[in-house]
């Protein structure tokens, strides 16, 4: 990805940001389980971050797609997936879909306020019977005068019980198969709707995931995005800066592992010598260091190829596969070289190890990114 001088500036203070909002207080939000992501929205609002990328008459800053990968990259210090998990939707996956597909109603009741930090947003396309086959979902948006009567449930979604709002992916009986999805911004507060949390998680436990269920709930004409027909489309094109963005996400989480790691095996010794001298554990690292500047550079390009306004799913999906297997790769040694004392969570390395476990499904499960890869391998697949 190119990056100019205002880029690294801007590095410098959301970094100070993040640090001040996010790095001092997660550990709390983590052992509490809660994190108060309205309040979070509203302060990273206050300094511009949530509207980097979106349109200056929409109340954001207009930035380049740079300024995105670098806010990527800060949120992977913040010793917890918590915070990126939640933001992302905010910032890189609902924002552009509404700025890309929103009506003027859409833009002046969700997108405003959303840049403004008063609202938050969720993407709701998993179900309970699955996420992997948006063909096979079962919630349904029935054309009505007015508009659209929803019913279904959407399961796994993160912010799900806390949104305000949800892009919702329905299916409307219009058309035959995937023709016939349409992506329908619905309120949460509008009669029908049932938020509830999931609970007991492995990893991202101040972040919220709930269940959405609409019991026919009534959402006006103005709050489709594009049109009907086109939720495949706008959902797939959203899947391809989401990809992107988590694995800019999860190689900033795997450095700011690494670096730990090596730091701590410098100084622990093992048979009178530091564990960075036992070649098993030195080598190891270094394996990880190289695989880590490989798929950097790799993420790196398929940014660019998205700044740059071309397909890109295939590189968006190698880039979110590679990176988030390296950063489980990264996060199980950084365990080892801890030994009982990483297991029993003296740093965040064990956070990070249950964290990382989601990066095979979040954003596409791994096989399912395997499959649309070997898509285009064989030419059945198309972008
Ligand atoms: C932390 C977290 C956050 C999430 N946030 C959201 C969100 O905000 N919005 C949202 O809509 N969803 C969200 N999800 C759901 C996520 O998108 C789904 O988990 C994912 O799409 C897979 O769907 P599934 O879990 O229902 O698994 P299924 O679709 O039931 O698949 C089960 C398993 O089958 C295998 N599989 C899948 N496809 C293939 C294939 N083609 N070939 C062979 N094997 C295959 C994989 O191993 C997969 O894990 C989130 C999930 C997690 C863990």
């Amino acid at each position: 990805m190119k990056l100019n001088r205002q880029h690294e500036l801007f590095r410098e203070s959301v970094r100070m940001v993040l640090d001040r909002e996010c790095v001092e207080l997660v550990d709390d939000w983590e052992r509490d389980g809660v994190m108060p992501v309205h309040q979070l929205c509203k302060t990273l609002a206050a300094e511009g971050l949530l509207g980097l990328t979106m349109p200056v008459e929409d109340g954001g800053l207009g930035l380049d797609l740079g300024y995105s990968y670098v806010w990527a990259q800060e949120l992977g210090r913040v010793p917890a997936g918590a915070p990126a998990m939640a933001l992302s939707v905010q910032t890189d996956i609902v924002a552009p879909l509404l700025a890309r597909a929103g009506t003027p109603e859409v833009r002046r009741d969700v997108l405003r306020p959303a840049i403004r930090g008063e609202l938050v947003a969720a993407l709701a396309a998993t179900e309970p019977a699955g996420g992997s086959d948006l063909g096979a979902l079962t919630t349904t948006a029935v054309r009505t005068e007015r508009g659209f009567t929803v019913n279904g449930t959407k399961a796994f979604i993160t912010n799900g019980s806390v949104a305000d709002f949800a892009v919702v992916l329905c299916r409307t009986g219009e058309a035959a198969g995937i023709g016939d999805l349409a992506l329908l911004v619905v309120p949460t507060n509008l009669a029908g709707v049932r938020q509830v949390r999931h609970t007991g998680k492995l990893g991202h436990r101040s972040c919220d995931h709930g269940t959405l269920t609409f019991t026919d709930v009534e959402v006006p004409a103005a709050y489709l995005l594009g049109e009907v027909g086109e939720g495949y489309e706008l959902q797939t094109r959203t899947f391809t800066r989401e990809r992107c963005f988590l694995a800019v996400v999860a190689l900033g989480q795997a450095e700011r592992v690494l670096r730990a790691t090596v730091h701590h095996a410098r100084r622990r010794r093992v048979l009178g010598r530091a564990l960075t001298d036992h070649q098993a554990i030195g080598f190891r690292l270094a394996e990880l260091d190289a695989e880590l500047d490989l798929v950097r550079s790799y993420a790196g390009e398929a940014y660019q190829l998205l700044a740059d306004g071309a397909q890109c799913l295939r590189e968006a999906s190698i880039a979110k596969l590679r990176a988030t297997r390296l950063l489980r790769e990264v996060a199980d040694v950084g365990l080892q070289v801890r030994g009982a004392a990483g297991y029993l969570g003296v740093d965040d390395v064990e956070r990070t190890y249950r964290d990382a476990r989601a990066g095979s499904f979040a954003g596409g499960a791994d096989e399912a990114l395997l499959h649309l890869i070997a898509g285009h391998l064989t030419g059945t697949e198309q972008e």
